[in-house]
């Protein structure tokens, strides 16, 4: 049950200026192909030819194929 109460603390209680300072932020998750906000820059290096490509994963996403945001280190 202390899960419950920490939703209801989160919920409208301390948020006093709202969309203000952190809105969160969307990103495009090109794995599902769709907005998310929990996406994030991931290194993808799976070509010959090139630096690698950067694209954006949602947190679902990097989970289920694997992906590391970039600037994780190892
Ligand atoms: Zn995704």
């Amino acid at each position: 049950m202390a899960n419950l109460r920490e939703q209801v603390d989160v919920d409208e209680t301390t948020q006093t200026t709202e969309a203000g300072d952190s809105p969160p932020r969307y990103a495009y998750c090109h794995w599902h192909k769709g907005l998310s906000g929990s996406a994030v820059l991931v290194q993808i290096i799976e070509q010959q030819s090139g630096p690698g490509a950067s694209l954006y994963a949602c947190a679902p996403c990097r989970q289920t194929y694997g992906l590391r945001p970039v600037g994780e280190a190892a």
